[in-house]
């Protein structure tokens, strides 16, 4: 089908660029169609947070959700200072421009790859594992509900950027604690059994609660061997027949440098339509069912692989469980 590959391909030659090198990748299912969106960019922290507030740590930290218009703030006054210019600023800035783009997308015109692959999707009911395994997870407080509870919210420019308040995630994404794991001087909270806390075992990786959510059924896909995070063709393709299992999930891949843990390879996946889900797109190549376009007039530049597929299509078992269930998404 071409997907994985293409999708490989980009990241691949965004990953060798100096302008481009940060990468962070979304793959969803959207009504029959296989979507990734590739988010390049050059820095990790936007300026104008940092010349605000003078705290290099009172400043959004984009990851896949940020880059895709989500917006987590975990500080009331971050919060309040992130209305439409500053939030589109800010994206904007670490973004990698159209200009820093232009050789990935000349590429990408003259030629795709559309080859057939074949991905497998699980038959057992990885959605209803998961539902249980957060449910259970609510149940013993190892999820800490007030995370999606205790929030606020605000959209702008009709829904192109979402910014939530999320006080209680604080803990985690604080400068000390990232430089203490960055350090080495915390122990791998995926290696650790913490109390509470539901695997399910997939495909050779381990599926858990995120403790911290900031959206519905958050979840963490973690490698079952404590290996650095990295993004390759057998990676992205883990994501895919992730979503073609559990198809009201999309799965989310941050690279680095981030705050994330990356120590340990893993990818986070959960039920939310993100802002970029609304964005324009200018189509760069088109060949059988698969598509690649660019983001326009988003704060954010992209690209999207899109990949059609039916009930009967490639890579999909006739009795792929939910595929066409009514959930919303
Ligand atoms: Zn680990």
């Amino acid at each position: 089908m071409g997907f994985v590959s293409t999708t490989y391909q980009i990241v691949k030659k965004l990953g060798n660029n100096e302008r481009t090198k940060i990468i962070n990748v979304i793959v969803k299912l959207r009504k029959n169609v296989l979507t990734a969106y590739i988010f390049p960019r050059w820095r990790r922290l936007p300026d104008n947070y940092v010349k605000h507030f003078g705290d290099p740590d009172k400043t959004i930290k984009p990851g896949s959700s940020e880059m895709a218009g989500f917006v987590v703030a975990v500080d009331r006054d971050i919060y309040d200072f992130s209305g439409l210019e500053a939030v589109w600023e800010a994206l904007d800035s670490i973004s990698s421009t159209h200009e820093d783009l232009q050789f990935l997308y000349q590429e990408l015109t003259e030629e795709i790859d559309a080859t057939p692959e074949r991905l497998g999707v699980s038959c057992e009911n990885i959605e209803a594992r998961i539902d249980k395994l957060w449910d259970k997870g609510i149940e013993n407080e190892f999820i800490k509900e007030k995370c999606l509870r205790d929030i606020e919210s605000k959209v702008f420019k009709d829904g192109l950027i979402e910014v939530q308040f999320n006080p209680h995630r604080k803990s985690i994404v604080s400068k000390a604690r990232v430089e203490k794991r960055s350090k080495g001087k915390e122990l791998c909270p995926y290696c650790i059994q913490e109390p509470g806390r539901e695997d399910y075992f997939w495909n050779n990786y381990v599926i858990s609660a995120n403790p911290y959510p900031y959206y519905d059924h958050h979840i963490v896909i973690v490698n079952s061997r404590h290996v650095s995070q990295y993004i390759d063709a057998e990676a992205l393709k883990v994501m895919a027949e992730f979503v073609l299992s559990s198809p009201h999930y999309f799965s989310v891949y941050n690279g680095p440098p981030g705050t994330s843990i990356l120590s340990h390879m893993h990818f986070q996946a959960g039920i939310y339509t993100f802002p970029v889900e609304k964005a324009k797109k200018e189509l760069l190549n088109k060949k059988d069912n698969l598509r690649v376009s660019r983001l326009l007039d988003f704060p954010t530049r992209g690209i999207v692989v899109e990949k059609e597929i039916d009930k009967t299509g490639e890579g999909l078992p006739d009795s792929s469980p939910g595929y066409i269930s009514g959930r919303s998404r």
